[in-house]
């Protein structure tokens, strides 16, 4: 007998899983909330990170199953500016990130992905918030662990990719502005100190418009959105329901990169469900990624504006994609820093993010 699955969230998680169990024989179901497709997202560029595994993340795709047939821009050059107001130019010999466009329209990672659970029989509903009782949860962040604001517009700057390390501008956190074919996206990103997100992009937007020169803005569509990382035990709840993405908590704790994890994630659901969980490859490809991520963090928030500008030289004088791989590997020491750190910021009062979280940051009330 077809079993029945019913996901709630039409995003990348939850359309990926849904399209890999559609085409094992389910009969598949997915619920989102907005109409058109690319659920929160406004048509801006997010990347799909190259910088943690050797494979690259289109052959990871490929070995999903998952054609990689998506419109990306692979990212081989970048302008990093540091706290001092020095540029520093970066390059890899192979992407350290493709960009992608989410939202709901042509050409974009959501609709590459409607299109294939279309061609798998998938039902999608659309407009419409998902019935209380799915199978899997794919819904997106379900608490503010940290929040990005960002600003959609098209311009006449040339391909740029440009990315402000500044402390005193973005504490704990980073600004981009990226421009491909005259479709610009201008982002801040903060963990922690998020009731300063305003100034902090206001004064980001201006060392930008310092670096880069004068530039057209037309059009500009704006937008915050809230970001969520935990470490998860297992991608199914205590509930008997399975969590993909970042209903799951699956993020990386440095950056806020999601899609690829949430990419991982829907496989390994995915499997789950048809009865092939694999606990082995869940600690390997999501599990110890993200807890060596969290290591990270704890540097990240402590190096300042010296440190920065020491990583932007270094990143500067090599292979930007190779040093991504040896900052991001992880190894024993990572999970002793990443142990020590969990324990220094656990919830004093537990845990709130049942029912898959082992962990949450203690937040700043
Ligand atoms: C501003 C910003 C920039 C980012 N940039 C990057 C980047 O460059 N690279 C990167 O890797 N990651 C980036 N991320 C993170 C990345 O977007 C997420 O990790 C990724 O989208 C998670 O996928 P998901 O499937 O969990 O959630 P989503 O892709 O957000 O999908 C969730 C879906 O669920 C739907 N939904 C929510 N509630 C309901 C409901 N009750 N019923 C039905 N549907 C519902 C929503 O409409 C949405 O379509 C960024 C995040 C933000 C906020």
């Amino acid at each position: 007998m077809t079993r029945h699955i019913r996901i709630a969230g039409g995003g990348v998680s939850g359309l990926a899983t849904a399209v890999l169990l559609a085409r094992e024989g389910f009969a598949v179901e997915v619920w989102d909330r907005h109409r058109g497709g690319g659920g929160r997202f406004a048509g801006g560029w997010q990347v799909l990170e190259n910088g943690t595994s050797t494979t690259d993340a289109l052959e990871e795709l490929r070995a999903m199953g998952l054609t990689p047939d998506i419109p990306v821009i692979p990212a081989v050059k970048a302008l990093f500016l540091d706290g001092f107001g020095r540029r520093y130019e970066i390059g890899s010999a192979t992407p350290f990130a493709y960009f992608v466009r989410r939202g709901g329209g042509e050409g974009s990672l959501d609709a590459w992905l409607r299109r294939l659970a279309a061609s798998a029989g998938v039902v999608l509903h659309q407009g419409v918030p998902a019935p209380p009782e799915t199978d899997v949860v794919a819904t997106g962040p379900r608490q503010a662990d940290g929040v990005a604001r960002e600003i959609v517009f098209g311009s006449d700057l040339p391909d740029t990719v440009a990315v402000l390390f500044d402390p005193a501008v973005t504490p704990t956190g980073y600004a981009y502005l990226f421009c491909i074919g005259g479709h610009a996206t201008f982002g801040v990103a903060q963990v922690r100190r998020v009731e300063r997100l305003r100034e902090a992009q206001q004064e980001a937007w201006h060392r930008f418009r310092e670096a880069l020169g004068e530039f057209a803005v037309r059009g500009e569509h704006e937008g915050g959105q809230f970001m969520n990382f935990c470490l998860p035990r297992h991608l199914r709840g205590s509930d008997g329901r399975w969590y993909a993405g970042e209903a799951a908590g699956v993020q990386d704790f440095l950056y806020g990169l999601g899609n690829r994890l949430a990419l991982r994630s829907a496989g390994l659901v995915a499997a789950g469900i048809a009865g092939r969980w694999d606990h082995a490859q869940f600690v390997r490809t999501l599990l110890r990624p993200m807890r060596a991520t969290v290591a990270l963090r704890f540097a990240y928030e402590r190096v300042g504006r010296h440190g920065f500008a020491g990583f932007c030289r270094l990143a500067s004088r090599g292979d930007f994609r190779s040093l991504l791989l040896r900052l991001q590997r992880p190894g024993a020491v990572k999970a002793a820093v990443a142990a020590a750190v969990i324990a220094a910021w656990r919830e004093r009062d537990g845990c709130r993010h049942a029912p898959v979280c082992s962990w949450c940051r203690r937040r700043e009330r």
